[in-house]
C-alpha cells in the first residue's frame, strides 16, 4: 500500500496527463449528474474516489484536492498538513522532521513536479487557499463535474497592495524604515520566560536596548510551553522596545490566530512573523493535539487581508484594520533546494515583507540561495534577514545540529570550535566572520541573532562585529 504513492510520483507525468484528460471531460457529465441529483451522484462517487485516491496517493479525502498542483504527492500526508511548500525542518536526507522513517511529502512533490514538467499548472507557484474543514470526506471530483457543487471556496489570499501597506506599516515598524532606507538591519531573538513576572522578560531584553531594530519573541519554540508571545511582545512594546511577535499555526485555529494578532496590534505590536511551527512531538507536551488549521502561507494571506482590506478571513469587516509589518521564515540549508526559493516567493506573494532565515553556518550555500533570490528580484520585495548566532561550546552546537530540525552546521565549524582553548570566544569569532561575509552578499538586508539564553554574548557580537557602535547601547 505504501509503495503505490511513491510509484505514482515516479509516474507523475502519465498520471497527470490522464488526470488532465479526465478533468477536461468531467464537465460533460454535468447534465447526467444533475438529472440524477447532485447529492446522490456525490454519494456514489465518494467510495470510488476514496478507494482509488487512497490506493494511488494515500489520499485523506480532505475535500479540497490539491494533487494536481503538488506533483501528485498528497499534501495532507505531511505531518503538519502544509499545502504551500515544505517546512524548515526537512532532514538532510530528505526525510520528514516528524516521521524520520518517511520521505518528506514536499520532497516527493518536488520530484513529481519535475517529472510532470515545469509550469504544468500555474497553481504550483500560487499560494493555495486554507482548507475548508466542512468538506472533509466529501468528493473533489463532483466539483470537476459541476464546479458549483459543494460549499463555496474560502476566499484566496488576495494579492498584496504593496503601496498601501508600505505607506502604513513603514510609519510604525523600525525594520520597515531601515529596509526602505537601505540600512543594514539587526534583529535578535529571545525566548519568553517561564514566569508570570514580566521583569524576567525585560531582564533578557535589556542587553539589546539601543543595539537592535527589533526583538523577536518566540511562540512556544520547539513546541515547549512559555509565556505567550503576544503577551511578551506587548510587555516589550510597552517598555519601549520594538518587538516581532512570532505567531505559530501549531496551537491555534484561524479564529484564535486572528483574534490574537488583532489583540497584539491593539497593544502596540507592529511586527508579526508567521510560522507553521514545530511539531508537538519535539516539545515538552508531546501528548498535545497539533492544530495546523493553517500553514504559514495561508496565515500570511489572512493577516494581509486584515491589514490591507480590513477584513477577517470570513470577509467580515474590522472596525479598524491593524497596522502590521508581516514577516515569514526561510530555510535555505535543507532540501528540497529547488522548492526553497519558490516557497519564499509564495510567502512574499502572500504578504511577507521581511524574511528571517534559519541559522547560517554555511555562507557558500547562503550565497547560492541569494543568487536565486536576486534572479527573481525577491530581495527588493522583502528584507532578507539572515539568521546567525553562537552557542557556548562545540558540544552544544553539535547537539543543536543533531536535535533541532532544520539546523545545518558544517563539520569544519564544530571542529574549529572544539579545537579552541576558549570555545565560547571561538564561537563568537566564527559568528563575527559569518556576519562580515554576509554583509558582502548582495541582497542580504540584515542579520538576525539567535542563541539560547546567551544574551550577553549576542550583545557583544553586535558591537564587536561593527554592526552597532559601542555607544549605541542605552539603558533599558
Ligand atoms: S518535513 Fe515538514 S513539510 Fe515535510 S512532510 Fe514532514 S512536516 Fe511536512
Amino acid at each position: 500500500m505504501k509503495s503505490l504513492p511513491a510509484w505514482s510520483v515516479r509516474h507523475a507525468r502519465p498520471l497527470f496527463r490522464l488526470y488532465a484528460a479526465c478533468a477536461r471531460l468531467a464537465p460533460r457529465l454535468g447534465p447526467v449528474a444533475r438529472l440524477l441529483g447532485m447529492s446522490r451522484t456525490e454519494r456514489w462517487l465518494i467510495p470510488v474516489e476514496r478507494s482509488l485516491k487512497r490506493t494511488f496517493f494515500d489520499c485523506r479525502m480532505c475535500g479540497d484536492c490539491a494533487l494536481s498542483a503538488t506533483g501528485l504527492a498528497c499534501p495532507m500526508t505531511c505531518a503538519k498538513q502544509m499545502r504551500n511548500g515544505p517546512c524548515g525542518g526537512v532532514r538532510a536526507d530528505g526525510h520528514c522532521e516528524v516521521r524520520p522513517d518517511q520521505p518528506c511529502t514536499w520532497v516527493r512533490a518536488t520530484e513529481g513536479d519535475a517529472r510532470i514538467g515545469p509550469g504544468h499548472l500555474p497553481t504550483w507557484r500560487q499560494p493555495l487557499s486554507p482548507i475548508d474543514a466542512r468538506r472533509a470526506g466529501r468528493s473533489s471530483w463532483i466539483r470537476l463535474i459541476a464546479p458549483q457543487a459543494g460549499s463555496a471556496a474560502p476566499p484566496s489570499p488576495a494579492a498584496p497592495s504593496a503601496t498601501a501597506r508600505d505607506a502604513t506599516a513603514a510609519e510604525d515598524s523600525l525594520i520597515a524604515r531601515r529596509f526602505h532606507a537601505g540600512e543594514f538591519i539587526v534583529t535578535v531573538e529571545i525566548a519568553p520566560p517561564d514566569s508570570a513576572d514580566p521583569a524576567a522578560l525585560l531582564q533578557r531584553a535589556a542587553p539589546f536596548a539601543g543595539l537592535v531594530d527589533a526583538i523577536n519573541i518566540t511562540d512556544g519554540a520547539g513546541a515547549n510551553c512559555h509565556m505567550s508571545s503576544v503577551a511578551a511582545a506587548s510587555v516589550l512594546a510597552a517598555a519601549g522596545f520594538s518587538p516581532v511577535c512570532q505567531v505559530a499555526c501549531r496551537d491555534r485555529n484561524r479564529i484564535a490566530l486572528q483574534g490574537d494578532v488583532l489583540g497584539a496590534a491593539a497593544l502596540g505590536v507592529r511586527n508579526v512573523l508567521c510560522l507553521t511551527g514545530d511539531d508537538v512531538s519535539q516539545g515538552d507536551h508531546p501528548e498535545a493535539k497539533p492544530v495546523f488549521d493553517l500553514d504559514s502561507v495561508t496565515l500570511l494571506g489572512i493577516l494581509n487581508g486584515m491589514t490591507e482590506r480590513g477584513e477577517y478571513a470570513s470577509g467580515r469587516r474590522l472596525e479598524l484594520a491593524p497596522r502590521l509589518f508581516l514577516g515569514a521564515t526561510a530555510n535555505p540549508f535543507v532540501p528540497p533546494d529547488v522548492e526553497r526559493v519558490a516557497n519564499l516567493e509564495r510567502k512574499i506573494d502572500s504578504g511577507a515583507h521581511f524574511i528571517q532565515t534559519q541559522f547560517c553556518f554555511d555562507v557558500e550555500r547562503l550565497d547560492a540561495f541569494m543568487e536565486a533570490v536576486r534572479a527573481r528580484g525577491l530581495h527588493r520585495r522583502a528584507a532578507i534577514i539572515v539568521g546567525v548566532g553562537t552557542l557556548s561550546s562545540a558540544r552544544a552546537l553539535r547537539w543543536m545540529a543533531e536535535h533541532v530540525p532544520g539546523v545545518h552546521v558544517p563539520r569544519h565549524i564544530t571542529d574549529r570550535i572544539a579545537a579552541a582553548a576558549d570555545q565560547a570566544a571561538e564561537g563568537r569569532k566564527v559568528c563575527i566572520e559569518i556576519i562580515q561575509a554576509l554583509r558582502r552578499i548582495d541582497g542580504v538586508a540584515g542579520v538576525h541573532l539567535m542563541g539560547h539564553r546567551n544574551e550577553a554574548a549576542l550583545a557583544k557580537i553586535i558591537v564587536e562585529s561593527g554592526l552597532r557602535p559601542p555607544d549605541a547601547a542605552r539603558a533599558a
